[in-house]
């Protein structure tokens, strides 16, 4: 007789850690990954996810700015977490997004700090040091044994290090694995070592980290971790080199034998260009004729010529020399002589905002720079526009050009991390799904923008680049997968 290994069916429980989710609230890509992976775990079936159903907890901090009226929320817990200088009370509601549980963690070094990220890094190190325990503290209070704890960056990375430290005599948390996801390496965590004192976090004596790293969150995860996962295949690799390991190559080529990459995906429902709202004329590849209706109404929105045969070039991101801004500001000054049109949306660094402004005003009829988050114009924008320029110096996976793929808006970027991943290139594959250059530099834009916008007359090749680009599957599914995959690797181990 056969006896039944209860175990090997039981759900594997995930709880979730991020510093921001979509639609509680979104900063970047890190707040659309939390906010759809969870779902998409939660709803793999047995059969990919090696018999096993997920079951998935999603743990983010209550920041300030989360709209509390715009969601049902109920309070379920309360409880101290212990500092130095005494206890500091965690305040926990429940929500739920798409069927899979929210746990919203306040307290005071959550609510007072403004925004999502504070310019104080100080602050920021308070905060999710804070979080980081507090929610490890919330899984003992709801009495729910994770299998796995899976953090992402630095700002929940001290809750796997924790539990690397408590682990042993912890009766708990003994069984519990974990991961941590990489979606941008150089945020270690900085400003965060007076609060790891605090917190009574111990630093790492552990000599295969560099001294320097030893008390920053984001290290002390990736020596902890049972397993380290990159956002794309390429980051994975990129980051064991000098030129994007950020000083922790030696140390991470230490941790090869667990570092995997697995790419983000896309959440296909919220980016759907055949059935979303956001004042978009819907389209599929077989009625592409329709976005022109879309570039129209960016075009005279923004008032700029009505003319469907400019290439209207986008950006849409964060203000940071991550992404390159620079380079488009400086490349679009050396392609003044072609015909082009380009919106650039973003927020961030103050003097990147101001050059962005600069080039409207030197180019008042063909340039708008809208300085703001704006998630509907994003829509319109990856809708309407013909081009998206993200020529990032490193993008560990990145979302936005999957997303442009998506609407057949073709993306023009630096063979990188994800960017390299998911793009195709025009000039190596008949098979191709964009544009993609090597330097970082303003000059390889300029060259790869151009070929672009000599390219997009021709109307066979340009329709080529976006029904491949349309009909590409970024979506979660394969994604969830692998990492369901992972969670039951360690489990078994
Ligand atoms: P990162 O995570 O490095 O910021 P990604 O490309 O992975 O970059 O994800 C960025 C996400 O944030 C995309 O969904 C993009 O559309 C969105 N986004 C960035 N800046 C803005 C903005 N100013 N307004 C609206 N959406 C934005």
């Amino acid at each position: 007789m056969v006896t039944r290994n209860a175990s090997s069916t039981d759900p594997i429980r995930v709880l979730f850690l991020a510093a921001e989710a979509d639609p509680f609230v979104k900063v970047g890509g890190l707040g659309d990954v939390a906010g759809s992976l969870p779902p998409a775990l939660q709803n793999l079936l047995p059969e990919d996810s090696g018999g096993r159903k997920i079951e998935i907890r999603l743990v983010i901090p209550f920041h300030g700015v989360i709209d509390q009226r715009a969601f049902t929320m109920v309070p379920v817990s309360t409880y101290p977490v212990q500092t130095d200088e005494g206890s500091l009370l965690a305040t926990v509601y429940y929500s739920e997004i798409r069927g899979v549980p929210v746990y919203l963690i306040g307290g005071d070094p959550i609510t007072q700090a403004p925004g999502v990220y504070s310019f104080d890094a100080r602050e920021d190190g308070a905060k999710f040091a804070f979080f980081s325990i507090a929610a490890l503290e919330l899984a003992r209070k709801l009495n729910w044994h994770p299998d796995i704890i899976h953090a992402n960056d630095w700002h929940t990375a001290l809750s796997v290090y924790m539990l690397s430290l408590i682990r042993a005599k912890d009766k708990f948390f003994q069984k519990t694995r974990s991961v941590l996801t990489v979606h941008n390496l150089p945020f270690m965590g900085a400003g965060a070592e007076s609060s790891l004192h605090v917190f009574r976090i111990p630093p790492s004596t552990d000599e295969r980290l560099p001294e320097w790293a030893r008390q920053l969150p984001l290290p002390l995860g990736l020596l902890a971790a049972d397993e380290i996962v990159a956002v794309s295949p390429t980051y994975a690799q990129e980051i064991l080199t000098p030129e994007f390991g950020c000083g922790l190559q030696e140390f991470l080529q230490s941790r090869q034998a667990s570092l995997t990459g697995i790419l983000n995906g896309v959440d296909m429902q919220a980016w759907d260009p055949v059935r979303e709202q956001n004042g978009v004329m819907n389209y599929s590849v077989e009625n592409l004729d329709l976005r022109q209706v879309n570039k129209s109404a960016l075009q005279n929105r923004f008032s700029m010529l009505e003319d469907p045969t400019v290439p209207l070039l986008a950006f849409i991101g964060r203000m940071d020399p991550q992404k390159g801004v620079d380079l488009i500001l400086q490349s679009l000054q050396q392609l003044s002589e072609l015909a082009w049109q380009a919106i650039i949306l973003g927020t961030g660094v103050p003097g990147l905002e101001a050059d962005a402004r600069q080039l409207e005003i030197d180019f008042p009829d063909r340039v708008r720079s809208v300085i703001r988050f704006d998630g509907r114009l994003s829509h319109q924008l990856y809708a309407g526009a013909d081009v998206l320029m993200m020529p990032s110096r490193y993008e560990p996976c990145g979302l936005a050009q999957m997303i442009a793929m998506r609407y057949g808006c073709i993306p023009v970027a630096r063979a990188t991390g994800g960017l390299r991943d998911t793009i195709r290139d025009f000039f190596i594959t008949p098979d191709s799904t964009g544009f993609l250059f090597q330097p970082a530099s303003a000059d390889a834009l300029t060259n790869t923008l151009r070929s672009a916008v000599y390219t997009y007359p021709n109307q066979v090749a340009w329709r080529g680049l976006q029904t491949r680009s349309m009909q590409q599957d970024f979506g979660w599914q394969r994604s969830a997968a692998a990492y369901a995959r992972l969670y039951l690797n360690l489990i078994r181990a």
